[in-house]
């Protein structure tokens, strides 16, 4: 059976471990902490990184940073997992949801103007498959009307949009190492902050509202508690297992880049008798080879084409459905249609993609695909 993914080992997992067990420092903010996220600060041009134990506990500092309360509107696209709205939510936002585009399931730049009101505080992107969002568009929507930008880039590390990290754009930014994703920790996550306003705060957050970060730089002579916040900083046995990862992030995604090229390849080899849409890849960003999906005509033959695969041993899945019509959204959305997240929702499938994917399952794959195409 080829799984549809599986984690991969750099090899030092393991060691990191248990140097940092045998350090005698397990809890947060050590050593293994600080170099990751110097990591992203020094290769992303992230102005302040901090580890979160998940992209989700990121996204919620987010919410607390911007001081989301009752009544705030947050606009975001639908076609996106339940963190995203959830952390805002959690707070009590109303979440505005604005469509996709409509040849990729980023949010439409385009759409998003229209949906601002005096009470919109923020606007959440999400870089679908590591795609990059219209980034200058979007900016320039929320600096003129004084709105926030988060970039969820859950799935978009090391992708760029016109030469620009991903992550470092928004006023903030979320990433996850949740084990589906390129670069892994199990679970984990990092907040990345690029205005400067938010940065002592954001230290205090994640050090449940105290002031125990500037106490240990010795800025304060003891540390007490300042603000609100929780524990969404990980153990430092999370941040070794991370390290051993970003240590080899460039040959992580070398490897799948190679992977995705070869898919688009033979897919295209296929030429006219194949009748999928292949990913596009929007103009002014990079690929990160996080997702390789393909878009069905429809969703029944999307279900059959799941079904066929699964009988060669192949584990395709689809993605998200529509958060707007969620059980628990559905009757909070403001009834507005959103055609391109439910085509998406219903048509797109992902592919198998994962660092010990063999060149030869990636033809055997296609191969299968086209097959069922021709019966
Ligand atoms: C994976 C993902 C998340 C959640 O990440 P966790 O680290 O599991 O909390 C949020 N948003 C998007 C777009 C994701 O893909």
């Amino acid at each position: 059976m080829i799984p549809f993914n599986k984690p991969y080992l750099s090899g030092k997992e393991s060691e990191y471990i248990q140097l940092a067990v045998d350090s005698g420092m397990i809890s947060g903010n050590g050593n293994y902490t600080k170099k990751c996220q110097k990591f992203f600060e020094d290769n992303y041009n992230i102005k302040k990184a901090l580890l979160t134990t998940s992209c989700t506990d990121a996204l919620e500092m987010c919410a607390l940073l911007l001081n989301i309360k009752e009544g705030d509107e947050v606009i975001m696209p639908s076609y996106t997992f339940v963190s995203t709205a959830n952390a805002f939510v959690l707070r009590g936002a109303k979440i505005v949801f604005a469509d996709s585009k409509l040849d990729h399931p980023n949010i439409d730049e385009t759409k998003i103007e229209a949906l601002i009101t005096p009470k919109t505080k923020a606007i959440v992107v999400v870089h679908y498959a590591g795609c990059a969002c219209e980034m200058d568009a979007i900016m320039q929507i929320a600096n003129k009307h004084d709105v926030f930008v988060i970039e969820d880039a859950a799935q978009a590390i090391d992708s760029f949009y016109k030469g620009k990290a991903l992550g470092s754009i928004g006023h903030l930014a979320t990433f996850s190492f949740h084990e589906t994703k390129n670069i892994i920790s199990g679970e984990g996550g990092l907040l990345a902050i690029n205005d400067e306003q938010f940065i002592e705060r954001s230290e205090i957050i994640w050090e449940k509202g105290t002031n125990r970060s500037s106490f240990f730089r010795g800025e304060v002579d003891k540390y007490g508690w300042v603000d609100v916040g929780s524990s969404f900083l990980p153990s430092e046995i999370i941040a070794a297992f991370l390290w051993a990862q970003l240590e080899n992030s460039k040959d992580i995604q070398a490897k799948r880049i190679k992977l995705w090229s070869q898919y688009e390849q033979e897919f295209k080899a296929i030429g006219n008798t194949l009748e999928v849409d292949l990913p596009q890849i929007p103009k002014d960003s990079s690929n990160n080879a996080h997702i390789f999906y393909i878009i069905c005509k429809t969703n029944d033959e999307r279900t059959q084409l799941i079904n066929f695969l699964k009988s060669k041993g192949i584990y395709a899945v689809f993605h998200y459905l529509s958060l707007h019509k969620s059980e628990y959204y559905n009757g909070k959305h403001d009834g507005r249609t959103l055609t391109m997240t439910e085509e998406f929702s219903n048509r797109l499938l992902r592919l198998p993609l994962f660092y010990e994917l063999k060149s030869e399952d990636v033809t055997y794959i296609v191969k299968q695909i086209s097959e069922f195409y021709e019966h």
